[in-house]
């Protein structure tokens, strides 16, 4: 079984999937990919299919340690344009 579906099960994030595991002596880094194909506008209803572009710098967020590492979950984010809030991620 691969890392990457271990860590798919473990970790069950809805709407995404590991597409990467990197272990070092201290860190445990789990990249993910959304799967959804629409972007929803986090201050309102506005949802679209068109990507503006995809943020230069890779999202990252603290998960619960496994063991005596440091477990990070890190993503590209996808940026939309909202007609009332402008680019948004
Ligand atoms: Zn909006």
């Amino acid at each position: 079984m691969r890392v990457t579906t271990i860590f798919n099960h473990i970790l069950d994030l809805p709407k995404t999937t590991v597409s990467n595991v990197e272990i070092s002596a201290d860190n445990l880094t789990v990249i993910v990919k959304l799967r959804g194909k629409k972007l929803h506008c986090p201050k309102c209803d506005f949802v679209t299919k068109a990507r503006y572009d995809t943020r230069p710098v890779r999202s990252y967020w603290r998960h619960l340690d496994i063991g005596k590492r440091r477990l990070e979950l890190k993503s590209d984010l996808r940026r939309l344009k909202c007609p009332t809030h402008g680019v948004i991620t």
